[in-house]
């Protein structure tokens, strides 16, 4: 994908989605935006290449990439196939063009439109990434690739703007899939976390010595690393990923893993710890704030 020839489209332009399309204006790519904020305009007056849309049918016309970077994939699929009396983008994408879904979505939602958007001559890929907006802006995230082969290989040099670990992980939805378990083990770290390090402070100890104990230990993951002693002990809860999105990511996976017909403990119980901690944090909150959550609870 020569970025002179290729004409991007990039719906969804919020914390992640605006550096990501930052990296592809930076690399020479002409990149038309759409988001419900009619803001976003403003965060692109320092790059050339950049074309606000005033609505997602306006963003895919003549695109040769539709890039998608939205919260969930109810918002997706509303996107695509339409809801409520309005229709949906999908009939409008350009003949053989690649729809690349970054989002992080369901992975059987992800199948379904795989489906039809092939029937109609479109390709699929789901190339949801990992690593937050610090990587985003660096463009050094990790990304995780499904779909077909060959249409991995053609996406490849477009992704490569964006991160720096991309990893192909097989058909449509597969991406999601590895992306969703993937955020169940870290916000099961996180939690995990979280009620020891709670704990550890109730019988006295000091939790800055605990966790470097579990950073030296077995214990040791994501959350004790990287946030613990930056958006966690410090309580500035500000890592730039929100508690809304961790719930929903926790609900992808906890859907995926009883999809399977697999075992689910943990998982069911993860959901209710980050269903609880949302409701009683409210809109806006970092999903690190859940360590402020357990706290209140004892
Ligand atoms: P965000 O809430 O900052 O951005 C989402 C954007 O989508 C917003 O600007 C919103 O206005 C826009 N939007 C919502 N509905 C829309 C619609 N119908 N049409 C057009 N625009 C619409 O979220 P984010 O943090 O940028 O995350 C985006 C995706 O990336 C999510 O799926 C999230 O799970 C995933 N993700 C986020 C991070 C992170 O650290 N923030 C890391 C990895 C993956």
């Amino acid at each position: 994908m020569n970025p002179k020839e290729t004409k991007i489209a990039f719906i969804g332009l919020g914390l992640m989605g605006v550096p990501m399309a930052h990296n592809l204006l930076k690399a020479g790519y002409l990149v038309k935006g759409f988001d419900l904020n009619p803001n976003v305009g403003e965060k692109f007056s320092d790059v050339s290449g950049f074309q606000l849309a005033s609505s997602p049918t306006e963003a895919i016309d003549g695109s040769d990439v539709t890039i998608l970077m939205l919260p969930d994939s109810s918002i997706i699929d509303a996107m695509l196939w339409g809801a409520n009396g309005k229709p949906g983008i999908a009939g409008n994408l350009k003949a053989a063009s690649y729809l690349v879904d970054m989002s992080s979505s369901s992975p059987i939602s992800s199948r379904e439109n795989n489906q039809k958007l092939t029937a109609m001559g479109i390709h699929f890929v789901d190339a949801p990434v990992s690593g937050g907006v610090k990587k985003a802006i660096d463009g050094s995230l990790a990304i995780i690739v499904g779909g077909q082969k060959s249409d991995f290989d053609i996406c490849l040099p477009l992704l490569e703007k964006m991160g720096k670990s991309i990893v192909y992980v097989g058909d449509a939805g597969a991406a999601h899939a590895v992306k969703a378990l993937n955020n169940y083990v870290s916000a099961a770290g996180l939690i995990a976390a979280s009620e020891a390090l709670n704990a550890a402070q109730k019988f006295g100890l000091d939790p800055h010595v605990v966790n470097k104990v579990f950073n030296a230990s077995t214990g040791r993951n994501n959350s004790t690393e990287n946030k613990v002693e930056n958006f966690m002990l410090n309580e500035t809860f500000n890592s730039g990923f929100s508690l809304a999105l961790m719930r929903k990511d926790l609900q992808i996976a906890l859907g995926f893993i009883e999809s399977m017909s697999c075992y689910s403990s943990l998982a069911k119980q993860c959901v209710l710890t980050a269903q609880a901690a949302d409701e009683q944090l409210g809109k806006g909150a970092d999903h690190t704030a859940v360590y402020g959550f357990v706290k209140s609870k004892s």
